[in-house]
């Protein structure tokens, strides 16, 4: 029985790899890739150079960007595995080194897309797709057809902590909502961002029995989002996990499809309804407006449909095991994502550079967390370290999500998540700053780590961007676990160099190897992270969430 499973097992996992890559993992001969590498970088054995040497390798050409699903991720999947295999670390994925992550792709057909609504008086109007409507169907359907009422639920927000409800005195079962993007400014900035995301709007939505969502425009989500851009943007494939039990993870189950609203197309949307799109509109626009539902008197007909692709992309997973012989069944978890956008054919169609190398993004973040591994491996801390290059962060964080929600280790013996994403590092630093360090115990044990050195711990320097819930380390927040995200400070020079990047360099092809790195303090800044992980696995106590902290108390039930 075990035997067979794991032959199954085995061949499902060749499987997905074919699709990534013609060539299979070969885990058994891991040093050669990283050995040809370092040949042809010259490295020396100093910390900066063998970061140096890391980044160049993940961010040459060579790699294609490598987007998950592509073979220069694999190539790429492979190279980390063999660094870590190089310094003696141990395979801890589901297979050797690796994790597979199963992706569903769904990309959506345009020419499907149609929206119409009939009113009080029997009169249909049939919107226009890309000029009145955008719509999507939900990655768990193929296709979408439904005609359902409509209901207005205000910006369609359910915030018990804050005794607020957009949904009081409303029944949305089996109906379209029609809903506000964003949320009232009623609340803080991290609610807000919560509250407002239209991913946790679109759950609350489901748990409520609504069928479809229409969302429909503030002044203020105009600006933000223009017509124009959203538009051009809405042939955009979407991508999430599979499951272990073979279907697709979604974070609003039931919802059958979602659309967008123009302005003019909202006017016509709420005619004959107790107020106009433009009442309700001035009260969402005002200071603290959070405008009430009603019933609109139309009922909804939705058309979608999506072509999907399955593929798989692993997750790279590496064991450093505790020197304390009790402490070492507990984890704490390093990440850092190893995939990024990978080759964008309209721009290469355009005769333009189209290749996305992210080197600071986040190949950098990777060889640090590398050299890091390699340190801590040396002289191992009291708890074990999971070392975890993640894929398809770009994807929506799905790598890092199907590893905190599936570990390879023991799921409640995970104490902590550090993670690194993205470290700007044009400038010398001086100070670092701990995304979620205040909403922790992994605060005061990171700020002792870093006195240590005599480097100061920043508090957030823009709390408003919510940038704890942006990367990979929010889907180990999500599942009850005390999580910080290191990134340089913004002293000596860092908000500028940092401003500068976001300008001329995120997300582009010109994210590559040649930008003037700073390698020296790169590898310091390697040190802030074997001080950090050092104090956390060294811990007399596992970390734990400050008492009344929003993420902490809103995913307690999770552990
Ligand atoms: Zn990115």
């Amino acid at each position: 029985m075990t035997m067979m499973l794991r032959r199954a097992g085995l061949a499902l996992l060749c499987a997905c790899l074919a699709v990534a890559c013609a060539k299979p993992f070969e885990a058994d001969q891991p040093g050669q890739a990283y050995a040809e590498a370092a040949a042809q970088s010259g490295a020396k054995p100093t910390a900066a150079a063998r970061i140096e040497a890391d980044v160049r390798w993940l961010a040459d050409d060579a790699r294609e960007g490598r987007e998950a699903g592509t073979a220069g991720y694999v190539q790429a999947a492979e190279y980390v595995a063999a660094r870590m295999a190089a310094m003696g670390l141990k395979p801890a994925g589901q297979s050797g080194w690796y994790q597979a992550v199963p992706l569903l792709t769904a990309g959506p057909v345009l020419e499907a897309s149609e929206l119409s609504f009939t009113g009080a008086d029997g009169e249909t109007i049939t919107l226009a797709h890309l000029d009145d409507f955008l719509v999507r169907a939900s990655m768990e359907q193929e296709t979408a057809d439904i005609t359902a009422p409509a209901v207005f639920v205000g910006f369609g927000v359910s915030a018990p902590d804050e005794g607020h409800d957009d949904y009081a005195s409303l029944d949305v079962d089996g109906k379209f909502i029609v809903r506000f993007h964003g949320a009232p400014d009623l609340f803080d900035s991290e609610r807000r961002a919560h509250y407002g995301s239209s991913r946790n709007k679109a759950a609350e939505a489901a748990r409520r029995g609504a069928l479809g969502v229409v969302g429909i425009y503030t002044s203020s989500a105009q600006k933000r989002a223009p017509w124009a851009r959203i538009a051009a943007n809405t042939g955009r494939s979407s991508m999430t996990w599979i499951g272990p039990n073979g279907a697709p993870n979604v974070t609003a189950p039931g919802i059958v499809a979602t659309a967008t609203l123009n302005v003019d197309a909202s006017r016509r949307m709420f005619e004959g309804a107790a107020k106009t799109y433009d009442d309700v509109r001035a009260q969402a626009d005002a200071k603290g407006g959070a405008p009430k539902g009603f019933d609109l008197p139309v009922r909804i007909s939705v058309k979608a449909a999506n072509r999907f692709e399955t593929l798989s992309s692993p997750n790279v997973v590496g064991l450093i095991r505790g020197a304390d012989p009790v402490l070492r069944d507990e984890y704490v978890v390093l990440t850092a994502h190893l995939d990024h956008l990978g080759v964008k054919q309209h721009l290469v169609d355009q005769g333009k550079d189209g290749l996305h190398n992210g080197a600071v993004d986040n190949a950098l973040g990777v060889a640090v967390m590398l050299e890091a591994a390699r340190r801590l491996s040396e002289d191992p801390p009291a708890r074990s370290v999971v070392v975890l290059a993640v894929t398809a962060e770009e994807k929506g964080l799905l790598g890092a999500d199907y590893f905190a929600r599936f570990p390879t280790v023991d799921k409640d013996s995970i104490v902590a998540n550090v993670n690194l994403d993205m470290p700007v590092m044009l400038h010398s630093f001086t100070d670092v700053v701990a995304f979620g360090a205040e909403r922790s115990t992994l605060g005061p044990i990171a700020k002792s780590a870093l006195a240590e050195a005599g480097i100061a711990l920043s508090p957030d320097p823009f709390p408003e961007q919510n940038i704890f819930t942006r990367s990979d380390h929010y889907t180990f927040v999500q599942q009850g676990v005390p999580a910080i995200y290191l990134f340089p400070g913004f002293g000596n020079g860092g908000e500028a160099s940092f401003g500068g990047f976001m300008k001329d360099h995120y997300h582009k092809p010109s994210d590559e190897a040649s930008l003037p790195i700073l390698y020296e303090d790169v590898a310091r800044f390697a040190d802030v992270n074997v001080l950090i992980a050092r104090g956390i696995a060294d811990a007399p106590e596992r970390p734990r969430w400050h008492e009344g902290d929003f993420f902490g108390d809103l995913f307690a039930g999770e552990r």
